[in-house]
């Protein structure tokens, strides 16, 4: 078997542009699918998926280590950087679905799966209205109230909240209490039985992470994400020090080695690699044997499209210390016409069974893509009030 073409398919999905990648070998009818999307960067990974395309044609699409070690160390520039690696993790996804295709199986029983019967999902409840937070508090905590309820009433036991405001490097407790009034409104309305996560987007510098950290903790969340800048490695293990909520961390790494730095600083308790950018399952799995050393807790960074999402799930799956799918069901109201899944999800409790078809068990609908042509993302800037460029 050999590979004739690797080809992008762009689909313009509100947020972002979902970038599918399609690898069509020689054999009749037999394609492998991945997803390589990375917001704000789309014209940057399908040219670098268009630079790796001729290292591949015409090899073994089967020998998938191979080609990912021919996509990372050959033309001598390393493939650890966001672009190439989130181009290098669309290929491979992409391969491992011939490879499950040709042995027809799905991907997580060749690498001994299932592992459990069932996997839960969580939802996003989005973020704070930036700009009236901190002068709104008591609306704001309302609002995530709202929106936490909701996410229960459609069956959720779990979600994410961005419910801490952006914040200089140092500040007082204006911000701190305004994150701490919007987690007490969205605990006291859902309960203890739901698990509540607030992601920071690496915002904080270190001492805020470090303040909203304990101001969070009284309220047991499941986790807590990026508090500081993930190239801070010891800020972020300083935070999961000192507080009993885990700190999660990992969505913007790439390669082994950084993970490695990562785990042995215990900068965290939750590793979230993404699946999309990390290197695809061949570094994901690596990565995962490295946190079950340690043992860290596995909930993969999937905000992106449907394929990116069966490829969290297989490998959920196959791994004992994947604790929790991360989904995104309301971005765009034809997400399930693009692409026809293989695993079976009950919506009434927001689990999902194992897939059951060969490889990712994804169909995309190229007919459909196409209706959602390549559109620029909107600009997102984040200043801080003195007019200083903060993070978004
Ligand atoms: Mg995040």
């Amino acid at each position: 078997m050999k590979i004739e073409r690797i080809e992008t398919l762009v689909c313009h999905a509100r947020m972002r542009n979902w970038v599918f990648v399609k690898v069509v070998t020689d054999q009749p009818g037999l394609i492998g699918w991945g997803e390589a999307t990375l917001e704000w960067h789309t014209r940057g990974v399908t040219g670098s998926i268009d630079d790796l395309a001729p290292l591949l044609i015409g090899q073994d699409p089967t020998r998938v280590e191979h080609l990912w070690q021919t996509m990372w160390r050959q033309h001598f520039w390393h493939g650890g950087g966001i672009v190439r690696s989130t181009a290098i993790s669309g290929i491979d996804l992409a391969l491992w679905d011939i490879v499950g295709k040709a042995a027809n199986l799905p991907c997580h029983k060749l690498w001994g799966g299932p592992v459990r019967d069932y996997i839960r999902l969580y939802c996003h409840l989005g973020g704070g209205n930036m700009e009236s937070f901190y002068e709104t508090r008591v609306e704001e905590s309302a609002r995530f109230a709202d929106l936490a309820r909701q996410a229960v009433a459609q069956g959720f036991t779990a979600f994410k909240a961005m419910a801490a405001p952006p914040t200089m490097p140092l500040e007082g407790l204006k911000p701190i209490k305004a994150a701490e009034a919007c987690v007490a409104g969205m605990r006291e309305a859902v309960g203890d039985d739901i698990d509540i996560m607030v992601d920071c987007h690496a915002r904080p510098s270190p001492a805020m992470g470090l303040k909203l950290a304990h101001a969070l903790d009284p309220y047991g969340l499941y986790f807590f994400e990026e508090p500081c800048w993930p190239e801070s490695i010891e800020g972020l293990a300083r935070i999961n020090a000192a507080v009993a909520t885990p700190i999660a961390t990992g969505e913007r790494l790439t390669h082994l080695a950084a993970f490695r730095d990562l785990f042995a600083q215990r900068g965290c308790d939750v590793c979230q690699m993404d699946l999309t950018h990390c290197g695809g399952f061949t570094e994901a799995r690596r990565i995962a044997a490295l946190a079950e050393a340690h043992r860290i807790a596995l909930a993969p960074h999937n905000p992106q499209g449907p394929v990116s999402t069966a490829a969290s799930l297989e490998f959920g799956f196959s791994q004992p210390s994947y604790i929790i799918c991360e989904t995104v069901h309301n971005d765009v109201p034809w997400r399930s016409d693009v692409v026809q899944e293989g695993y079976t999800l009950d919506k009434t409790t927001r689990t999902v069974r194992p897939n059951t078809q060969p490889g990712l068990g994804v169909i995309v609908n190229e007919e459909e893509v196409r209706k959602h042509p390549f559109e620029q993302e909107v600009l997102q800037r984040v200043n801080h009030p003195d007019g200083a460029v903060g993070d978004w």
